[in-house]
């Protein structure tokens, strides 16, 4: 079972990943907690790339092939190893979030994006994707990010939003879309609720 967690900064996507880890874990799956960009050691140089200021002004095409080769590393040497290994694979961000923050975001091209993320990936998709959902004025106050966030106006947050529920709405089979601002117990017992049937996989 692969599970995503997509939605903007300040979200709570940590956290819920957290929690469903540990929901899982007490039912007795084995569980992979891991996250995009940077979970492995190429995936971390890359991460400090494209988020370190001193880098300086990317082009948005070096950043969504820099985003990509991150996911590249992170299907081949973290996701399809723990799946075929039959354990649970939980990541926070995901092809989502390059639709979102590189397509929407930055107005490449989403399909010519999209096309990148897909090869990159295999084309290997999540069963279900959990969008935390969350004005970016909410999101961005609730805690200090604001180093990683400066630079991008509230409208490049606002149409990451849009580009998220967009991406859920042309598919909610495999989509579910919560109100970052419910009680952290509420929204963690309405993601067991969608996990549940899925369990058998
Ligand atoms: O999820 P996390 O906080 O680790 O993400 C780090 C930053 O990377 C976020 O602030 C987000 O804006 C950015 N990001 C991005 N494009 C992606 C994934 C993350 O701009 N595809």
């Amino acid at each position: 079972l692969f599970v995503c967690f997509e939605g903007g900064e300040g979200a709570g996507k940590s956290t819920q990943s957290r929690l469903l880890r540990d929901w899982l874990t007490a039912r007795g799956e084995t569980v992979l907690l891991t996250f995009e960009p940077g979970d492995t050691p190429v995936g971390k140089e890359l991460r400090r790339i494209v988020l370190d200021p001193a880098t300086g002004d990317l082009s948005d095409r070096t950043e969504a092939l820099l985003y990509a080769a991150d996911k590249a590393e992170h299907v081949d040497h973290v996701v399809l190893p723990a799946l075929a290994r039959g354990e649970v694979v939980i990541t926070d961000r995901y092809v989502d979030s390059t639709l979102a923050y590189q397509g929407a975001g930055r107005t490449l091209a989403v399909p010519e994006v999209e096309a990148v993320a897909r090869w990159a990936t295999g084309d290997l998709r999540p069963h279900l994707t959990v969008v935390l959902d969350l004005a970016p004025e909410a999101g961005l106050g609730r805690f200090d990010e604001r180093d990683r966030i400066e630079g991008q106006s509230l409208e490049f947050h606002q149409r990451v939003r849009q580009g998220f529920l967009d991406l859920a709405a042309a598919d909610p089979d495999h989509y579910v879309v919560l109100d970052a601002r419910a009680p952290i117990d509420d929204l963690a017992a309405a993601i067991q609720a969608r996990i549940e049937p899925l369990l058998e996989r």
